[in-house]
C-alpha cells in the first residue's frame, strides 16, 4: 500500500513535469539565459563603461536600461 501511494506520487510529479513543459518548453532557457546575463560583467547601456556593485553607473544610467 505504501508503495502503491509513492509510486502515484512519482507518477503525478512527472505527469505535472510533462504538463509544465509541454505549456512552457522555453521556461527553463529563459531561466539558464538570466542567470548568464546575471553573471556578466556589467557595464553602462549608454556610457559602456564597467559597473561595479549593484548601483547605477556614475553616469546616471540605471543598469536595467537596454
Ligand atoms: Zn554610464
Amino acid at each position: 500500500m505504501l508503495v502503491k501511494t509513492i509510486l502515484l506520487f512519482l507518477l503525478g510529479m512527472v505527469l505535472i513535469a510533462m504538463i509544465g513543459r509541454a505549456l512552457f518548453p522555453n521556461a527553463a532557457r529563459r531561466l539558464v539565459q538570466r542567470r548568464s546575463v546575471a553573471l556578466k560583467p556589467g557595464t553602462c547601456p549608454r556610457c559602456g563603461s564597467y559597473i561595479i556593485g549593484t548601483g547605477p553607473c556614475a553616469c546616471g544610467a540605471s543598469r536595467r536600461e537596454p
